[in-house]
């Protein structure tokens, strides 16, 4: 078989077999294929795109390139939860520890960021000491003793997703079912998880930009959940605008500890409970949503959800003392407050243009590899639907110059539209997929 012969196919829009795909992931594990192969490969699959049968062969020898957890053996409750990414998307940092108060373990392969959209685990490393990069053995080590691990695909776990992931991020090769799809099942696939609920995201901030499309997704993926002997259900779930206020790594935790004292923004709380109470139905804990929620509403208010977030941390080796003083997270040095240039509705706020200008801030990577910083990012004062008057504060900027912030400040205004007339917020969640 032929690395140039398997790029070609793609390219002409052919399907490829599962003995092409084995050897194509065989190569780019032993370096026989080289980035550029790669790269090349990924823009081929994402212009032709793969049947359900490619990408379910994609997905096996992806999970397949490194070694695979028995989780159930240590936690026989295993769950976990996924979203194909979105801006502001902190998700992770409060259903997890949310899941975990409520009985559950929570067993989690997250990502970095990816594109315009941020990472949990570049969240997490605002945390000083917190690693990601764990062995089979301790990642089996916390899950029994903490019944909370997130951590990231390392040597041995998925590394195909690993070099594939880092590759597609500047190759704008991430919007693609296929890759998006096989990406994540490969992560839940090789760590084991019993019950998986995946958070698609559509809208303007997220790779799905229909309904229609999200759908798509999460019928490719619950499908290969289930067809694993998994239970899986997919919340639809906005990302026109950023979810919350806080986009940028320790700006997000710091609203990710808000929330899970039961003080976070309506929305991101909102969202939160719904993915939590799927997880809930679906691993058996309650019959209702309502139920669900009316619990976990609790576990955020008695400070439980909280005790378990600091239990990942400091399970990870990260120094707990910010999750009780959030100063001590990373801070830039400059905050500026920009004021709304006019009366009235907020009308849109382009998730994408607000991605894109904390990427430009430094909050994620242009190259493979680069670090990110974790101080810098954006806070949303007004968001789609809230009242504005000329003169008040829209957004605040966080950078590490005068000049970033000249350049975010511009582009952010031009992510607002506004109306005279009252309008109406986007809805949350648009539908369960199961
Ligand atoms: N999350 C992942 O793990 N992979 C993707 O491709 C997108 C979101």
């Amino acid at each position: 078989m032929n690395v140039l012969d398997i790029i070609a196919k793609k390219r002409d829009g052919l399907a490829l077999s599962r003995d092409e795909i084995e050897f194509f992931i065989q190569g780019l594990m032993s370096g026989d294929i080289h980035d550029y192969q790669v790269a090349a490969w990924l823009m081929a699959v994402y212009v032709r795109g793969m049947n359900i049968e490619e990408t379910t062969h994609l997905t096996n020898a992806m999970t397949h390139s490194g070694r695979t957890l028995d989780v159930e053996r240590v936690a026989p409750l295993a769950v976990d939860k996924h979203s194909t990414g979105g801006v502001g998307d902190k998700t992770t940092l409060v259903v997890a520890p949310l899941a975990v108060s409520a009985g559950l373990s929570v067993a989690k392969i997250s990502g970095r960021g990816l594109g315009f959209t941020g990472g949990t685990l570049d969240k997490l490393e605002s945390f000083p000491g917190f690693t990601s990069d764990l062995s089979a053995s301790r990642f089996l080590e916390n899950l029994s003793k903490y019944k909370i691990v997130v951590a990231g695909q390392t040597p041995d776990l998925v590394p195909a997703d690993g070099k594939l992931y880092a590759l597609r991020d500047v190759t704008a090769t991430v919007g693609s079912y296929p890759l998006i799809a096989s990406s994540i099942m490969s992560k839940k696939l090789a760590v084991g998880a019993r019950a998986i609920v995946f958070d698609v995201k559509v809208g303007r901030g997220a790779f799905m930009k229909t309904e229609q499309e999200a759908v798509e997704l999460a019928r490719i993926m619950i499908d290969l959940a289930k067809g694993l002997g998994k239970s899986a259900v997919a919340v639809i779930s906005d990302m026109n605008q950023p979810l919350g206020r806080a986009v940028g790594n320790s700006l997000e935790v710091k609203e990710a500890l808000d929330t899970l004292r039961g003080n976070g923004p309506a929305d991101f709380t909102s969202h939160c409970l719904t993915v939590a109470a799927q997880i809930l139905l679906l691993a058996g804990q309650v019959k209702e949503e309502n139920e669900a929620r009316s619990s976990l509403e609790k576990l955020l208010l008695t400070g439980k959800a909280l005790d378990r977030f600091r239990d990942l941390v400091r399970a990870q080796g990260g120094d707990t003392t910010p999750v009780d003083d959030p100063s001590l997270l990373p801070q830039a040095p400059i905050t500026r407050r920009v004021a709304s240039p006019r009366d009235g509705y907020v009308s849109q706020l382009d998730a994408m243009a607000v991605g894109l200008t904390a990427l430009d801030l430094g909050a994620g990577r242009k190259n493979k590899g680069d670090p990110v910083d974790h101080a810098v990012g954006i806070v949303l004062h007004k968001k789609i639907g809230d009242s504005v008057g000329q003169g008040e504060d829209l957004y605040t900027i966080h950078a590490q110059s005068e000049e970033s912030s000249d350049v975010a400040e511009a582009r952010l205004l031009e992510a607002y539209a506004w109306e005279d007339h009252a309008v109406k917020a986007p809805p949350l969640v648009y539908q369960v997929v199961s």
